[in-house]
């Protein structure tokens, strides 16, 4: 390999936004067997909305007080929700985040879980009452939560984010690169199924915990694969940096574009089949 056309390449790259930290990742790109995507704020937009609520004010005031401790784009959709409504947000007294199923707080002396069927089984909650809506949420691609205070199952909400507009294109792309591009995310395996339909992607890893997420990337690596791994999140640093190529979603977290060994700008994911492109073209070049 001519630096030469290495340089060319990169700097070409640069030119569309596609930002290589060196070289050797654009050389390494050419040779890629499999590309994993990050769902939420990867394939789709990452500001989700809140579409539905079941469940009274009070639930709403203390499942939005809960919720106003959290980071999580989900969050983020619930407290907006609430907001609009012009409910009144209190301070949770404690907070605890439960990585990849939810939250548990203190609010005026009640304690308030909200998060995924799981989260609510090993807390002793029956859900029983909320398994139909569930799966119809679900089943539309949506994120549903179900919310219970001081043990007791009161209300369920489920938040929509919009696909970006280029992923069905890029993945498209993608496949006709001979690519296997597989879905990764922490969500339940029927919301994830709903939007990988979406954007025609056929496998998918779905209820991923954030500490497994660079687990499922060794797994493909290890069938002998070059693996690809594309994510936005503090939650997917460990997978972009055991990946043989990171590719890190401009838009996403810092965390997430230093782990990476290259950034797309603005999130574009048809950068990617085009990252793809000019490193054969520069191996071409070279050879
Ligand atoms: P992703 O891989 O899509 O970023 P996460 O691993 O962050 O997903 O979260 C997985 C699941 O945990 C969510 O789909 C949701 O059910 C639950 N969850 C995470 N954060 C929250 C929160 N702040 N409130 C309620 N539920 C949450
Ligand atoms: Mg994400």
């Amino acid at each position: 390999a001519t630096p030469t056309s290495i340089m060319v390449g990169t700097g070409k790259a640069a030119e569309s936004g596609i930002l290589f930290k060196g070289g050797e990742h654009l050389e390494r790109t050419h040779k890629l067997d499999a590309i994993i995507l990050d769902k939420t704020g990867t394939i789709t937009k990452g500001q989700p909305e809140v579409t539905d609520f079941s469940g009274d004010q009070d639930t709403l005031q203390l499942l939005a007080s809960a919720e106003k401790a959290s980071e999580h784009p989900l969050a983020e959709a619930i407290v907006n929700y609430a907001v609009g409504k012009k409910i009144n947000i209190h301070d949770a007294e404690q907070f605890e985040a439960i990585p990849g199923h939810g939250i548990k707080a203190i609010v005026e002396q009640k304690e308030i879980l909200v998060g995924n069927r799981k989260l609510l089984n090993d807390a002793q909650v029956n859900t029983t009452d909320f398994e139909k809506d569930l799966l119809t949420y679900e089943e539309a691609g949506k994120t549903a939560m179900l919310i219970a205070i001081d043990q007791e199952l009161k209300g369920i909400v489920a938040v929509a984010d919009t696909i970006k507009e280029t992923a069905v294109e890029a993945i498209q792309q993608l496949k006709q690169q001979n690519l296997e591009v597989i879905m990764l995310t922490g969500d339940n395996p029927t919301t994830a199924r709903a939007i990988a339909n979406q954007v025609g992607i056929d496998q998918v890893f779905a209820g991923v915990l954030p500490e497994e997420k660079a687990n499922k990337i060794k797994e493909v690596q290890l069938q002998g694969k070059m693996v690809a791994m594309v994510g936005d999140g503090i939650n997917d640093a460990p997978a972009l940096a055991i990946s043989d190529i990171g590719i890190a979603i401009g838009t996403g977290t810092e965390v997430a574009i230093e782990a990476a060994d290259v950034t797309i700008l603005g999130g574009e994911l048809l950068l990617i089949p085009k990252a793809i492109k000019l490193s054969k073209a520069t191996i071409r070049n070279i050879r």
